[in-house]
């Protein structure tokens, strides 16, 4: 299927509501648009909270089906869905790059990585476990149930318009939950192109609608009124976030969060400084830095500071930059004008506290909303830019002598996701590593997201995990029964 084909799999745009295609109930559309560009790529149906509103009434009638629908048939539905994106990849990361920009590698790496929650869900969908015990002072039995939470509803970023729908969706149709989605409004029609291959792969009408709306609060809002629903997982800012939080708490509404991160990435003295430097290419670059996870701010050695910054720099002022979809494209454009003019704004303040330009990159003469691969280094540690994820590919280094001054340095920090150590030493690389407040740490890696790991972070960055056991755990409630049963011992 190519990329029209896809397009046509995701409704030309409309909702996806009840297993069907549909506009909006009051006919309001928006347009989505092409970063590389600027322009409007398709007009797609915005929901607003009648559709919100059907969409519980639609996932609730669908979730005693679907909870009760044998495990070995959930599971087969999500090992076949993850056979259908694999199949579709190539279309699939066509149009991540059309809505989101990232460079058509990246947005293929994406594709399987969204693909493999699916495979990961399914070999978890028919483990969930259930125990039974004896109570110590006997003359009753513990039976230990895990159900599904019930109707699910999520709130996704564009940043990773496959992968951050998918980490959701597969692990609550596994554990038998039903789910109303609602993508970022700037990448709605991959989450789309996900709900029309879920169709085709024998999902059950209901069990899963997606939402894309521009006008988020309000669609929200009737999740949030709505007692019925009773798990609600958000990917996104923490400021945002914040505000999902307290709307929660309203009906005590059991939440995940994923919020921001300004991740440090340390290089040690004995790190060996050609794989740092490849470690914080992936750590930076991956969606052009646009990533909650990236390196945010770079604590170097003394010692090492000179060369790694060299090498770092180099690789980073040839990055090749341009569309997406162009042959050869590392670094693509950001999301829009906005982002482009907030990097700017934490270069400058950082430029006018002191900081200096190692190296950078070309921007493309043209359209698109293009940000060039910055290294900056003296940076003072006043510069916003190390309070504030940057979301961009810029680099601040920053060099440390001591550990433990570095590690207050670096946990001086309001968010804790995800943290990178290089070291030569796998005694010091697991020592800062477990002195890190962060939920994630790369040792020696600068690639961390894996399906089958637990994925999130401490502080303001959020509650809960995704992926590995802990990503079914989210959507299953425990239900202890205290069996009555005579004459036991
Ligand atoms: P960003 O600034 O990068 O867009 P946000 O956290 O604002 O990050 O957006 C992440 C997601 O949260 C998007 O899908 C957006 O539409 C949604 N969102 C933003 N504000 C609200 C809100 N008040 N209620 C529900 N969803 C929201």
């Amino acid at each position: 299927m190519d990329v029209d084909g896809i397009a046509k799999a995701s409704g030309s745009g409309d909702l996806f509501l009840a297993g069907e295609w549909r506009a909006a109930a009051d006919g309001r559309t928006y347009g989505v648009t092409d970063p590389a560009t600027g322009a409007v790529i398709r007009e797609v149906s915005a929901a607003g909270p009648r559709d919100s509103a059907e969409a519980v009434d639609v996932a609730a009638e669908a979730l005693d089906g679907w909870r009760t629908t044998s495990r070995r048939r959930r599971s087969e539905i999500l090992h076949d869905m993850h056979a259908a994106m694999r199949d579709h990849a190539d279309a699939l990361a066509r149009l991540i790059t059309l809505e989101n920009g990232k460079a058509y590698r990246d947005a293929k790496a994406e594709v399987f990585y969204a693909a493999e929650f699916f495979r990961w869900f399914a070999e978890e969908a028919v483990r969930i476990g259930s125990s039974f015990g004896d109570a110590p002072a006997g003359g009753f039995r513990h039976l230990v149930r895990k159900q599904a939470v019930g109707v699910t509803a999520f709130v996704t970023p564009w940043n990773f318009p496959a992968a951050m729908a998918t980490r959701k969706i597969a692990p609550a149709l596994a554990a038998g939950c039903t789910v109303i989605l609602k993508p970022a409004p700037d990448t709605p029609l991959t989450a789309l192109a996900v709900a029309g291959l879920l169709k085709e792969v024998g999902l059950p009408d209901g069990v899963c609608s997606v939402l894309p709306t521009d006008r988020a609060a309000e669609v929200a809002d009737v999740w949030f009124r709505d007692d019925r629903v009773r798990k609600f997982s958000f990917t996104g800012s923490t400021a945002t976030g914040r505000i999902l939080l307290r709307q929660a708490a309203e009906h005590v509404v059991n939440v995940t969060m994923e919020l921001g991160g300004n991740a440090p990435f340390i290089v040690c003295p004995d790190a060996d400084i050609d794989s740092a430097v490849r470690g914080a290419m992936d750590a930076k670059m991956r969606g052009g830095g646009e990533v909650c996870i990236a390196a945010n701010r770079f604590y170097v050695h003394e010692d090492v500071a000179d060369e790694f910054t060299a090498k770092f720099g180099a690789a980073m002022a040839s990055v090749r930059i341009g569309p997406g979809l162009a042959e050869g494209t590392e670094l693509g454009p950001m999301i829009n004008e906005a982002a482009v003019a907030k990097i700017w704004g934490l270069v400058d303040d950082a430029i006018t506290k002191g900081a200096k330009v190692a190296a950078q990159g070309p921007t493309p003469d043209g359209p698109g909303w293009y940000f060039p691969a910055t290294v900056l280094t003296d940076v003072p540690e006043d510069a916003e830019l190390l309070r504030t994820e940057v979301f961009g590919p810029v680099a601040p280094i920053l060099t440390y002598r001591d550990e433990n001054e570095m590690l207050k340095r670096a946990n001086d920090a309001e968010h804790g996701l995800a943290s990178y150590v290089y070291s030569g030493s796998l005694e010091r690389a697991l020592r800062i590593g477990d002195r890190l407040d962060a939920g994630m740490v790369g040792l020696n890696r600068g690639l961390i997201s894996d399906p089958a790991a637990p994925f999130g972070g401490v502080k303001q960055s959020g509650l809960g995990r995704e992926g590995g056991r802990e990503g079914i755990d989210a959507f299953l409630e425990t239900k202890y029964i205290a069996v009555d049963w005579p004459n036991i011992p």
